[in-house]
């Protein structure tokens, strides 16, 4: 056994187990379909694994919708008012995952949360007085019985106790400690069912050693594994930690009887340092998460091999993923449209199934590597990325002015009251409107090339003319023009900038059914031609209220791309910045005195320890966001948006990104987050969404005059701005403007009493 990988993608080839789900939701197949369907998929991503020469296989990583909830479920973490539906198990599972409704009956779903720092969002489980832990599932034994039927070398997989207690939430008093014994028990059953099974490998995952663990935590970890690992019998346990290094917990990972220790060495890097001052022990396995299971581009052998000789370990070593296959496409050999020197650097999950099994040879002097080695170090010479010696100049050439508005906040506040003169708390929405199926059907209609551009153009003009007359009509204070030209937020602008390309089978999931197709970055990235200028200008001249122009800001730009690997993400998103200033200049010269740059992505890229937050990534991606609108006209008004209120730690780096107002979400009256700006001093004005526009919901003009009052007690006036919180792409029409029409006439009727 020399080759593994953390687990594979399981939403299909061609994402077939999608399709199936949502058909078994719309009841156009049954439940047996959706598991012959599902079987399938299991059975051909084993078959790529061993074909490709895999031999440590992974089961158990495949999921209808999340792993951490097949783990809860397995565990019998289900919540009473689930159980109270009286579902099968599959839809008792679905309903946690999505919520329920039928006739009067309806249960929320659980809530989904980023997955450490990617793009994939898990399910959260819910641990109250009344859980009671036992092994009750039997989904991962199957999965493992259908692989050992195949004839498949099997690693089974799980998430591990330490992370699925860091994960969930506690409610009416739990606490994760009151859950140690009853977790023990459960996981030394599932070793010894495993056992009984003729498994030979249970890799147990705890990317949660990633984040800081302190003292209470380390004795948390050591409570739960000690006795398990006393359990184990035959059975050889791996611990899988990825996302980062386990620094804090390195000596008594080392110490415990884990067979294996998984770590990562991509993201990891300092996980290679801990090797080296502390020793890797002899008599354990170490897996060497070495090929990138988050990138996207071809490993570099050479580079990786040394890596490894360098670790001079005297254990034995087997080569892995850095992390689950999840978070890549299915292959690249799908994709036919990709200038073929881009195509040849990329690697997505097959091709990287492959890179295993070569480094591999290679690691091992056998014959069979030569010629895969001579190929990657041949493919490395010629790497030529689109270089622009113009943002390198430019670039050079920055200085301290570059990042810095003037004159100060408090100034233009003054001089922007006077410029706009709006009302006291002036009405905006965040920038999109509903993208109706005319909308979305005359741009597939561009697409099959079944209309002409000027046509397609014509018809999102109507569009801001609809609009404009609409929020006209509404009497909201600054105007959008409904961003109708947008398929998605960021591939919108990556396909407008030079240093961009796109896949068309790069799917890779989200959450649940739902996918992403992130653009790539591979060459320099500069503005060749005006973006949004031509929508924004035109939207403007029907009005004379104010139009806001809207961009998606660097760092949400970059994190939701796949990055590039030879330079730094400071200077990518600083090369993003530049050429969004370009285009900021651009929509000032042609008079949009209101320009909002949304972040809704930046605080999810946080580093996963806090000691790295600022000198990992806000002391660079904070500037870069003031790059973009530093040289503006102080009568410029810019705004910024988020789509999550929990940045109360972080206040003062969204009060450094100097924007002049910032709108973000702001939970049903859950108003903590004001609180706290309160109290951190918050300069920048802000408007906390007052309609959720996330629910189906039309709030009533009285509980937003409610929500407004409470605002206006604990924040200056004159800082307050009224809007929804978020874009109000995914609801229906009739649902947007009757919530706009409440949220304005609750404004004038709070303004009528101030
Ligand atoms: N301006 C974008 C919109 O209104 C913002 C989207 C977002 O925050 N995710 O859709
Ligand atoms: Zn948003």
């Amino acid at each position: 056994m020399t080759t593994t990988i953390i687990g594979f993608p399981r939403i299909g080839h061609h994402r077939e187990l999608k399709f199936a789900t949502e058909h078994y939701w719309k009841k156009k197949i049954d439940q047996a379909e959706l598991l012959k369907t599902a079987a399938q998929i299991r059975q051909n991503h084993w078959q790529a694994q061993k074909k490709a020469g895999i031999d440590l296989i992974p089961a158990g990583d495949f999921s209808f919708f999340d792993g951490v909830l097949d783990t809860a479920n397995l565990l019998n973490i289900v919540p009473e008012r689930y159980r109270q539906l009286h579902l099968s198990p599959l839809d008792e599972y679905f309903a946690q995952a999505r919520g329920f409704q039928q006739g009067p009956e309806t249960v929320k779903a659980l809530p989904m949360k980023k997955w450490f720092n990617t793009n994939y969002h898990y399910i959260v489980p819910e641990f109250s007085k009344d859980t009671d832990i036992r092994l009750v599932g039997h989904k991962l034994f199957d999965e493992v019985e259908e692989a050992l039927k195949l004839g498949i070398n099997v690693k089974a997989v799980i998430i591990g106790p330490y992370t699925l207690l860091k994960l969930s939430r506690f409610i009416d008093g739990a606490k994760p400690r009151d859950f140690v014994d009853k977790l023990v028990s459960a996981y030394s059953t599932i070793l010894q069912r495993l056992a009984d099974q003729g498994v030979k490998w249970i890799q147990i995952d705890e990317p949660a050693l990633s984040f800081d663990v302190d003292a209470a935590e380390k004795a948390l970890f050591d409570s739960l594994y000690q006795p398990i690992l006393a359990a184990k019998g035959s059975l050889k346990v791996l611990l899988q930690n990825y996302f980062g290094d386990i620094r804090d917990i390195y000596n008594d990972v080392t110490n415990l009887d884990f067979d294996g220790i998984g770590l990562d060495f991509v993201e990891g890097r300092y996980n290679a340092d801990l090797i080296k001052q502390n020793g890797f022990p002899a008599d354990k396995v170490l897996f060497a998460g070495v090929v990138n299971g988050k990138n996207i581009w071809r490993n570099h052998y050479t580079k990786t091999i040394d890596f490894l000789t360098n670790l001079n370990t005297q254990a034995k070593v087997v080569l892995s993923s850095s992390a689950s296959l999840l978070h890549v496409p299915y292959s690249a050999a799908d994709e036919t449209q990709l200038p073929s020197d881009v195509k040849q650097h990329l690697a997505f999950a097959i091709e990287k199934l492959a890179e295993i099994t070569e480094l591999d040879h290679i690691y091992h002097n056998e014959t069979a590597g030569e010629a895969a080695l001579a190929k990657n170090d041949a493919l490395f010479k010629n790497v030529k990325h689109p270089y622009n010696q113009a943002v390198h100049d430019r670039i050079a050439s920055l200085d301290e002015a570059d990042y810095t508005r003037q004159p100060a906040r408090d100034e233009r506040e003054k001089i922007q009251k006077q410029e706009f003169d709006l009302p006291i708390l002036p009405t905006t929405t965040i920038g999109s409107f509903p993208q109706t199926k005319d909308v979305r059907q005359n741009r597939a209609k561009l697409r099959r090339g079944e209309i002409t551009k000027e046509a397609y153009d014509r018809f999102n003009e109507d569009k801001i003319r609809r609009i404009i007359k609409i929020q006209e009509e509404i009497g909201l204070d600054v105007l959008v023009h409904g961003e109708y030209e947008r398929n998605d937020m960021v591939e919108y602008f990556g396909e407008k900038l030079a240093g961009f390309v796109f896949t068309q089978n790069g799917w890779v999931q989200s959450y649940g059914t739902r996918g992403v197709k992130p653009p790539i970055i591979w060459g320099d990235i500069s503005r060749t031609a005006p973006i949004t200028v031509k929508a924004s200008v035109f939207a403007k001249n029907l009005t004379d209220k104010p139009v806001k122009g809207m961009l998606t800001g660097p760092v949400t730009i970059f994190n939701w791309s796949f990055p590039r690997e030879d330079v730094t993400p400071k200077e990518s998103v600083t090369q993003i910045a530049l050429a969004l200033q370009d285009e900021v200049l651009d929509l000032e010269k042609h008079d949009i005195k209101i320009i909002q740059i949304d972040e809704p992505a930046l605080r999810e890229n946080l580093p996963l320890r806090k000691s790295n937050w600022y000198t990992e990534y806000l002391d660079w991606a904070v500037p870069a966001f003031r790059l973009v609108h530093s040289k503006v006209q102080p009568t410029t008004q810019i705004h910024t948006h988020m789509c999550y209120s929990e940045f109360g730690d972080i206040i003062k780096a969204i009060d450094a990104l100097d924007a002049d107002v910032i709108s973000f979400e702001a939970s049903r009256a859950d108003f903590t987050l004001i609180d706290q700006l309160v109290a951190a001093h918050f300069q920048t004005e802000v408007g906390p969404g007052v309609y959720d526009i996330h629910s189906p919901r039309v709030p009533s003009e009285s509980e937003v005059e409610d929500l407004i009052k409470q605002l206006v007690t604990k924040l200056p006036v004159e800082k307050i701005w009224i809007n929804p919180d978020c874009g109000l792409k995914t609801r229906s029409e009739d649902e947007a403007f009757a919530s706009l029409r409440n949220i304005v006439d609750a404004t004038k009727k709070v303004r009528s009493v101030i």
